[in-house]
């Protein structure tokens, strides 16, 4: 996922450099959700750079596989999601004169090193960590956990609803026994 651009940013606005994601690299996801969501397989994608007045412009669509856990059963499960990375780039050295090249006020940029290299790790991260779900579910019908005794109830049913029942119908009993101390008082 990096990628030396020094021909690219010798090249006239408009040139593009297609890459496709060699997956040998890894995403360092250790300051991201902790150990509930991590990638879980090899990242797949295909970047266009487009070369731009000031520097690099990368559009592409990247595929990471990820393992995530269910916010209804707790348990782990892996898809596969897809979202678009689209992010500029600015040079910090001068391809041709090897002057510095003053930052740009953008925070939105990210930095080609004084190298020539262009790191696509950091965009596809943050914008990865976008595509996450905010609930993510092992499947749209999950069942979830029994808010009582933990069952899954993907599993099947546990006891608990008889439970709640009954405890309503305790409830309803111990009315009736007021109303009949308060009769037989009365
Ligand atoms: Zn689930
Ligand atoms: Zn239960």
């Amino acid at each position: 996922m990096i990628y030396n651009v020094a021909q690219l940013m010798k090249s006239a606005p408009g040139t593009t450099l297609d890459v496709e994601l060699d997956s040998d690299d890894q995403l360092d996801f250790s300051d991201v959700e902790g150990d509930e969501a991590a990638p879980a397989g090899p990242i797949t994608g295909h970047v266009r750079l487009h070369r731009t007045n000031q520097g690099i412009f990368a559009d592409g669509i990247v595929s990471v596989p990820m393992r995530l856990q269910c916010a209804r059963c707790l348990k782990d499960f892996t898809t596969t999601l897809t979202f678009s990375v689209r992010e500029e780039f600015f040079p910090t050295i001068d391809v041709v004169t090897g002057a510095p090249v003053f930052p740009l006020h953008s925070e939105e940029a990210f930095p080609i090193d004084r190298r020539h290299q262009l790191d696509l790790r950091d965009a596809i991260r943050q914008n990865l960590t976008l595509a996450l779900p905010i609930r993510a579910l092992c499947r749209e019908e999950c069942a979830g956990l029994c808010p009582q005794c933990g069952h899954d109830l993907n599993d099947g049913p546990c006891g608990c609803v008889v439970e709640q029942v009954d405890e309503r119908f305790s409830a309803l009993r111990g009315l009736l026994d007021d109303a009949d101390e308060s009769e037989q008082v009365g």
